[in-house]
């Protein structure tokens, strides 16, 4: 049985306690997972301040930003077992994991290199009274230890996402992936030792949320900063935990996305368009459209499209190359998400496709499968409308005007992102920025470039990470004022 061990101090370490890693797929026990104790999150936050006094935290930037193009290259030369262990904690298909998961994992240490070696920073002449000026130029530092809290939805995706740009600017980590999802993270650490990054640098620590790795990481007095994706309620504990030491925080949370479909969509582009929104992953990506407002000429051609191109879906084992949609992360999960299929129902939806789990009569039927649903005329006040579901669902509603529809799209306490499909321009960019969210795609979605800014508005989070905003934000910026005289003296 594979055993999926802490990294310390640049060794990894076991752990007399340890939890089972699950195939999704099929319910199968994939690994061993070692937990790492509260002395041994102590240890790996020991091993990273050492690590930023030491050598790394001085190192050139060109040096360091070597060392995080070979740990990308390390990622592309073991694509294949990146793959398989992302496949066997999420179940999710091939033809995904291949495409985005992993090959955005090796991006994102790319991409922050780049940057590091052309991060710009601030400067400005001020001019003084009686002819004197004061020269103020911006300096970087690492902000120390940062804590890094990762979910398993996209799990290397989203922990490297953090690390790339923490590592970037001279820090050190102290990670903590999701319990369902150990493994790329232990490849990743797997990575950083092949490649030779200096012991301390990169740590990570398997575990759980509360009374265990997460909390021990997050409550820790000598923890920097703590950067953390997951639901909300657990982001409100961290910065309830992080308060306490007045700490900067980074939040991705959750989202309870609009789609607005317009009636003069590009009509194929758009049905194309929105499966990938509404399914992707199962469902389970925090940028999901679960609420999607169709304008009425459109809206029975469009919910018609849908429910044909559903009926295409291929539920399916995760290697097979045809498969589309995998299984939810968990029976737990499931039955959360099978919670919200019932409390549909209950306020009087109506249960347009899907709706239940499928049967397969192999080994699946031990997997935590659902089918994907649309359901339709619910209020936007109900609860299947507020709250977020995280599965393959969405709620499809009418509309008749613009204002109309801003406003309903607008009626959510999350702010995460909206997908805008229309062909008039000007509609698209003033639909667009009515939006209260973080990211507007038009005619697109989940279309990204790194060097934007990423994140949410109310319950979806604080703050924006992706390019120079990450750097910002996993730096300590000091301001140093000269003042130049003009008089020799
Ligand atoms: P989660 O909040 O349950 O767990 C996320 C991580 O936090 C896990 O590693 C977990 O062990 C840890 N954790 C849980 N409780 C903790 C505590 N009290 N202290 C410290 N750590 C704790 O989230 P999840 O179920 O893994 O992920 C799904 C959620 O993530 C969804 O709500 C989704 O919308 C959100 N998400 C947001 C983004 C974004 O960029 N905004 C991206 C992906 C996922």
């Amino acid at each position: 049985m594979k055993q999926y061990r802490n990294y310390i101090g640049g060794r990894f370490v076991d752990s007399d306690r340890c939890f089972d890693d699950v195939d999704p797929a099929d319910g199968r026990v994939v690994a061993r997972v070692h937990e790492a104790n509260r002395a041994m999150v102590d240890a790996a936050i020991a091993a990273a301040r050492s690590a930023v006094a030491g050598p790394w935290g001085k190192m050139p930037v060109a040096d360091r930003a070597a060392l995080l193009y070979r740990v990308a290259d390390e990622i592309e030369r073991r694509f294949d077992d990146f793959l398989e262990a992302e496949m066997s904690d999420t179940g999710k298909p091939t033809a995904l994991a291949s495409t985005l998961d992993i090959p955005r994992g090796a991006a994102n240490f790319r991409v922050f290199a780049d940057i590091l070696k052309t991060a710009p920073l601030e400067s400005f002449m001020t001019d003084l009274p009686g002819g004197a000026q004061a020269l103020n130029y911006t300096v970087r530092k690492p902000l120390g230890v940062v804590g890094i809290i990762s979910p398993w939805n996209l799990p290397l995706l989203l922990l490297t996402w953090k690390v790339a740009p923490a590592l970037a600017c001279g820090n050190a980590v102290v990670c903590k992936p999701s319990e369902e999802t150990p493994g790329t993270a232990t490849l990743l650490a797997e990575a950083m030792d092949a490649v030779g990054m200096p012991p301390g640098v990169f740590n990570l620590v398997h575990g759980f949320g509360p009374g265990s790795a997460g909390e021990f990481i997050t409550t820790s007095p000598d923890i920097d900063a703590i950067t953390f994706t997951g639901e909300s309620r657990t982001g409100s504990a961290i910065m309830r935990a992080a308060a306490e030491h007045v700490r900067p925080i980074s939040f991705e949370l959750g989202g309870k996305n609009a789609a607005i479909v317009f009636a003069d969509c590009d009509f194929e582009k758009t049905v194309d368009g929105m499966m990938r929104a509404i399914y992707m992953n199962s469902g389970q990506v925090c940028l999901c459209s679960e609420r999607v407002f169709v304008e009425r000429p459109l809206h029975d051609r469009f919910v018609q499209a849908l429910t044909e191109r559903l009926a295409a879906v291929r539920l399916g084992w995760p290697k097979d190359p045809q498969t589309t949609m995998g299984p939810l992360i968990s029976a737990e999960h499931r039955d959360k998400v099978l919670g919200y299929y019932a409390l549909a129902r209950d306020e009087g939806a109506r249960i347009v496709a899907g709706g239940g789990v499928p049967s397969f009569g192999d080994a699946r039927d031990n997997g935590f499968w659902i089918e994907p649903t649309v359901i339709a005329g619910l209020p936007d006040s109900a609860r299947c409308m507020k709250e977020e579901i995280f599965g393959p669902i969405c709620h499809i509603s009418v509309f008749d005007d613009e204002a109309e529809v801003i406003r309903r799209a607008n009626d959510t306490r999350y702010g995460l992102a909206a997908t805008i499909w229309t062909s008039n321009l000007n509609r698209a960019h003033r639909v667009s920025q009515a939006m209260k969210v973080g990211l507007a795609w038009v005619n697109s979605w989940f279309l990204r470039d790194l060097r934007t800014p990423f994140g949410g508005t109310g319950l979806s989070g604080i703050g924006r990470e992706g390019g120079m905003h990450s750097m910002n934000f996993y730096s300590e910026l000091t301001n140093v004022c000269i003042r130049i005289d003009q008089e020799p003296t």
